[in-house]
């Protein structure tokens, strides 16, 4: 017997869950890329995206991923041979610095772990020592959605300054959009990258560039952008087809019209909320449980999670099991651990994920946890009874239990 039959619920940190309003505003014949409704949204989707991403800069949307985002934010700004400073805080840091590789930049890598934020007196150290103001750009990870690590960007912007360096500031928000606060006009960002996949609930397939006049100068400077990758001409149209390059992702521009509206009606700040509440009350449990057992939040310093995505560390073959048994007993598919252990090893079965990230409630996450407290009790996986109780009790009182959390930090 399994108790696995029901709803699903891929708890994986991106592609996230898809909404049945955004799947439905999908399910449609193929629309009139001429004229009609779809020319009639597009023009409004970039506008609510650069609200989303609290920018009034502009946005230049691929039918891509986010590795194409990655891709384009390079391609507008720098040529080969200029140089990069990547800031590396989990796997997805590293990615985006061997893209930067991958179209002959000069990249230098300041690798924090997987366990740690960035430091900022070891970004001031390296731009203090670039005398010749070589680095072009500074690459950073909004949220490594490997780590599940949170970096403190307007921080990051600030350590630019009081260098005095011109370097352009460019953050990715694949993980963090729409889920954790990101301010790109009032934190400085140029440029910043996101994908439809996660925070924005729709499936994978679109990504976005947002970006400044600072960046759109640096783009106005170079000998020449890739026809496809340009961001000018997707950012202010003169024919629909500018928008994309070519045919546009018409069904996901329907999706993503919804998902903008689910968020315009929740209201971002609440949206903002809702992910905080549900993300302590995920770590309640998992500090709850730990007590007396392997489970172990990757990230010691609340201050420093994402309320996306939470990275575990329990050992193996522990994690491997429960992942097993989540998806086979429970209907729950939980992220595999990245870039923790080489994959394939048995030490890689030591790890996982929890993607809380879009369209995630609280029964969505309650469910998961009793889950989850369910599955150590068959594998016999050590742990301090407890866990859902102590979720349940911040889902009961949001508002004191994030004051008991501040207090706790304070103290500690
Ligand atoms: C998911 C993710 C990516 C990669 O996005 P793809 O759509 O898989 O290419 C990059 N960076 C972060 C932070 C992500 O979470």
């Amino acid at each position: 017997m399994t108790l696995s039959q029901g709803r699903p619920y891929l708890a994986i940190p991106g592609p996230s869950v898809v909404p049945d309003r955004v799947l439905g505003a999908m399910h449609r014949a193929a629309p009139n890329i001429y004229e009609g409704d779809l020319i009639e949204m597009t023009a409004g989707i970039a506008r609510d995206l650069r609200a989303v991403a609290r920018t009034e800069g502009e946005v230049a949307m691929y039918a891509a991923n986010g590795h194409g985002a990655w891709e384009a934010a390079l391609a507008n700004t720098l040529a080969p041979g200029d140089k990069v400073l990547a800031l590396a805080t989990g796997r997805f840091g590293e990615g985006w610095a061997q893209m930067a590789e991958g179209l002959g930049l000069e990249v230098e890598l300041l690798d924090f772990g997987k366990r740690a934020a960035v430091d900022p007196d070891r970004l001031r150290e390296a731009l203090r020592a670039d005398r010749g103001g070589r680095i072009r750009a500074v690459l950073v990870t909004h949220v490594d959605t490997a780590s599940s690590v949170r970096n403190d960007v307007a921080l990051l912007r600030r350590v630019l300054d009081e260098t005095a360096h011109g370097a352009l500031l460019m953050a990715d928000c694949i993980a963090s959009l729409a889920c954790d606060r990101f301010e790109m006009d009032a934190w400085g960002v140029d440029v910043m990258v996101a994908g439809s996949q996660k925070g924005l609930m729709v499936p994978p397939g679109m990504a976005f560039v947002f970006f400044n006049a600072r960046a759109a100068a640096a783009r106005a400077r170079l000998p020449r952008v890739s026809r496809y990758w340009d961001w000018a001409p997707r950012a202010a149209p003169e024919h629909f087809y500018q928008y994309f390059g070519g045919t546009a992702p018409t069904h996901h521009l329907f999706g993503l019209r919804a998902a903008l509206d689910m968020i315009a009606e929740e209201g971002l700040e609440h949206v903002l909320a809702r992910h905080a509440t549900l993300a302590r009350a995920i770590w309640a449990a998992c500090t709850r449980w730990g007590a007396g057992g392997p489970l172990e939040l990757n990230i010691a310093d609340p201050g420093l999670r994402s309320h996306a995505v939470t990275a575990l560390r329990i050992g193996a073959p522990h994690g491997e099991r429960l992942r097993r048994w989540m998806a086979e007993e429970a209907g729950v598919t939980l992220g595999i651990g990245l870039g923790m252990a080489e994959p394939g090893t048995p030490e890689a079965g030591g790890f996982f994920r929890i993607g809380h990230m879009g369209h995630v409630n609280a029964h969505m996450v309650l469910g998961l946890l009793a889950s989850l407290e369910a599955g150590m009790r068959a594998l016999s996986i050590p742990f301090a009874a407890g866990g859902a109780a102590a979720a349940a009790e911040v889902v009961a009182r949001p508002a004191e239990t994030a004051g008991a959390e501040t207090a706790q930090r304070s103290t500690a």
